[in-house]
């Protein structure tokens, strides 16, 4: 059974309280980071609940899970795609998702600027960078990065607002958070030598998940993507 939004609200008020927490550690204005509540696998009421407790998105990692989602709720919450997304589902995820974040080839790229074209729309996205190096996750290799700038800032339907990865998970809780610091101290160095190369802000930093977003927000997050820490474990 889904949980009620009394359990969710506790839950959310929780992780604010962690969040600013961690932005005091961190020297952060708790303004510039934004929490992202992950809905994959749960209820179309997820969205509700976002949307009643005053967030502005939610992030979903399947196209089609999302697309069901969307026509069941009129939630007021805008829609982002955190996950792989397949070339042949490009258009449809243009249509139906607000901003992606994971975007992470020069294929794709073509294929959701040819798709907000086609729409009229100009389409907000991340690039995916595979900071962690990990050979198990998605995301262009950081080597490759700035050639995959350099195509997104020339298509004239897309809007680039920053960058997103996913840390490397380790053998041992230690192991995995030196991952995750490393790959989060990565990906801001990358986003500041991208942003001095091409003059443009890249203003977001998508990074840090329930086990490791006090790290994220330490290295310079902009918006940590949490899911299992608002909603509980997935089936
Ligand atoms: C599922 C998912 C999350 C949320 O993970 P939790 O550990 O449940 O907070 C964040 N980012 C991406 C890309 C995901 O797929």
């Amino acid at each position: 059974m889904f949980i009620d939004y009394d359990t969710f609200r506790q839950r959310a008020d929780k992780l604010r309280m962690l969040m600013q927490e961690a932005c005091r550690t961190g020297g952060r204005d708790p303004a510039g980071v934004t929490l992202l509540p992950v809905t994959k696998t749960h209820p179309a009421a997820a969205a509700e609940y976002v949307a009643r407790y005053g967030l502005p998105a939610v992030g979903e990692n399947r196209v089609q899970e999302a697309v069901d989602k969307r026509a069941q709720t009129d939630a007021h919450v805008r829609w982002e795609l955190i996950g792989h997304l397949q070339s042949n589902k490009a258009k449809l995820a243009a249509a139906h998702f607000d901003r992606i974040q994971s975007v992470d080839s020069e294929k794709l790229l073509n294929q959701l600027d040819r798709a907000a074209e086609e729409m009229g729309k100009i389409l907000p996205v991340l690039l995916q960078i595979n900071a962690g190096n990990d050979p198990a996750k998605f995301g262009i290799d950081p080597v490759d990065a700035s050639r995959l700038l350099a195509v997104a800032l020339a298509r004239p339907n897309l809007r680039i607002d920053g960058l997103m990865t996913i840390a490397p998970l380790g053998t041992t809780p230690d192991e995995t958070a030196a991952h995750a610091r490393r790959t989060f101290a990565n990906l801001r160095t990358i986003r500041d030598d991208l942003a001095g190369q091409y003059g443009v802000p890249l203003r977001e930093l998508s990074m840090g998940m329930t086990g490791d977003f006090a790290l994220a927000i330490a290295e310079g997050s902009t918006l940590i993507r949490v899911g299992t820490a608002l909603f509980g474990r997935r089936e």
